[in-house]
């Protein structure tokens, strides 16, 4: 039986737990707000806290995101709701927004998990693991990742085959099959939507074989495979585990092609190919890579020197737009390009490519808010009110957006937005 919603009250509702929702919560909290945080995965940090290293300073990302998350996680002003969904939110008046969540459930008692992780040597059932971005697999009853906040396991109850096994090796006795979704009404003063972008998918370009021929990867994927929490401790590549030695990078795919709905660049994969390709330089030192380009925006303060550093370091950049690639036999790929400096079409063998893909909006906060119209942008990024003078103000008064919900933006730009969107909410509470 469903139960009952639970009504609890706020300052702010933020949505979206990533570096720029994280960031958002802890100013305000930091202000003596009460903020409820609102993600619908099951950890906080988005994509920053699966992420390598950071360019251009090459930090690492996992040694930058951790720290942070911990200190939203135990803040006492945040209470955060993971693996949960906003069905709507309604602006009652000025400074009254009641909003609808559910919270999913994990089927484990997140107070009881020690993340013991015995429960997932138990599991007979393997997935895809969509964490490590279908690298490796994990079990149906699984923790997120080694880093996850909270590091509690869960249970993939789609896949689930019902068998037990992980009930009866549970020490604390914590997984609860009877877990029903929660509904919630928050009533909040203010909004900020930071519900961050997707990437995009490059199985929708056909002459790029991604999905068809194994050793073609997307640039997330390649994040994983150099992560300090990789699922390998080497670079393989996926159909033969083979330690690839030469690797090509394919910039802009699925960016600046207004033929493939995505008219605009993504600021962010021309740097973070470059941090790649210095950091497989240094994992793989025999290895070639070559970076295949349209034009290199080296647009931020280090950002040229950056790309010189890798140019000094030997990575190979051609200027030419990959049209086609083929997988041989051996598992090999062959690119076929226009090399803009000689004019001619030419082609080249590589055995790992790896797809720079772009950055698409998450459009769904618009569906979220019901009594006001939250406005989307001619390409469905979050439009803002007031970009020049206010870029957090959205289009319902009271409502502010944070990091890359409004368009590409890299890390310190998001926390930046961040900022400027939680000191607005301020503002619009002290009215
Ligand atoms: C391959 C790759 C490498 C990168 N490398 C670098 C780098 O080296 N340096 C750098 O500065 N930048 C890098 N970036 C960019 C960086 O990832 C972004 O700047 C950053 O993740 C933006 O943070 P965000 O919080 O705006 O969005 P996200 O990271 O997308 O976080 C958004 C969060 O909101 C949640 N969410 C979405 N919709 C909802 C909803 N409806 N309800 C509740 N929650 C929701 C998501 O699950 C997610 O947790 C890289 C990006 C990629 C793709
Ligand atoms: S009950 Fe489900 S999660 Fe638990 S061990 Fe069996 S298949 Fe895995
Ligand atoms: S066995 Fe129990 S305590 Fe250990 S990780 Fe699994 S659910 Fe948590």
């Amino acid at each position: 039986m469903q139960k009952e919603p639970i009504t609890l009250s706020f300052d702010a509702i933020v949505i979206g737990g990533g570096i720029a929702g994280g960031e958002a919560a802890l100013n305000m909290a930091n202000n003596g707000y009460k903020v409820i945080l609102i993600e619908k995965r099951l950890s906080l940090g988005g994509k920053m806290i699966m992420l390598s290293k950071v360019f251009p300073t090459l930090d690492c990302s996992a040694c930058i995101t951790t720290p942070k998350v911990s200190e939203i996680s135990r803040h006492p002003n945040i209470t955060i709701f993971t693996e949960s969904d906003v069905t709507s939110v309604e602006k009652k008046g000025e400074k009254n927004f009641i909003a609808k969540v559910t919270r999913r459930p994990r089927y484990v008692v997140a107070e009881d998990c020690t993340a013991c992780q015995l429960c997932e040597q138990a599991c007979p059932v393997i997935v895809k693991d969509q964490f490590q971005y279908n690298l490796v697999g994990r079990k149906a009853v699984y923790i997120p990742f080694s880093i996850a906040s909270p590091k509690v396991a869960a249970i993939d109850i789609d896949n689930c085959s019902l068998c037990g096994a992980c009930e009866k090796v549970c020490p604390p006795g914590c997984i609860d099959f009877t877990q029903k979704p929660q509904d919630y009404i928050i009533n909040a003063k203010t909004a900020i939507v930071a519900t961050g972008f997707k990437l995009y998918d490059p199985s929708n370009v056909p002459r790029y074989n991604y999905g068809e021929a194994k050793n073609v990867i997307t640039s997330m994927q390649m994040e994983r495979l150099l992560a300090p929490t990789r699922p390998f401790h080497t670079i393989l590549r996926s159909s033969d585990g083979k330690v690839p030695d030469k690797i090509a990078y394919v910039l802009c795919a699925g960016s600046r092609d207004d033929s493939l709905g995505n008219p605009i660049c993504s600021q962010i994969c021309c740097m973070y190919s470059i941090k790649q390709a210095q950091l497989l330089m240094g994992a793989l030192p025999m290895a070639d890579i070559t970076l295949y380009y349209i034009d290199i925006r080296a647009f931020g303060k280090g950002y040229d020197e950056f790309y010189e550093q890798a140019v000094g370091m030997g990575v190979r950049f051609v200027k030419g737009k990959v049209g086609r690639i083929t997988e041989k036999e051996n598992g090999n790929l062959t690119l076929r390009y226009e090399d803009i400096a000689t004019g001619k079409l030419k082609e080249s063998e590589h055995d790992l490519v790896v797809l720079s893909v772009g950055v698409k909006p998450n459009s769904e906060p618009a569906d979220i808010f019901t009594s006001h119209k939250l406005e989307l942008d001619s390409l469905k990024f979050v439009k803002q009110s007031d970009p020049l003078l206010s870029p957090a103000k959205t289009t319902i008064e009271g409502v502010f957006v944070a990091g890359t919900a409004t368009g590409p933006k890299d890390i310190p730009d998001s926390i930046l937005s961040a900022g400027a969107a939680s000191t607005e909410a301020i503002s619009y509470l002290n009215q």
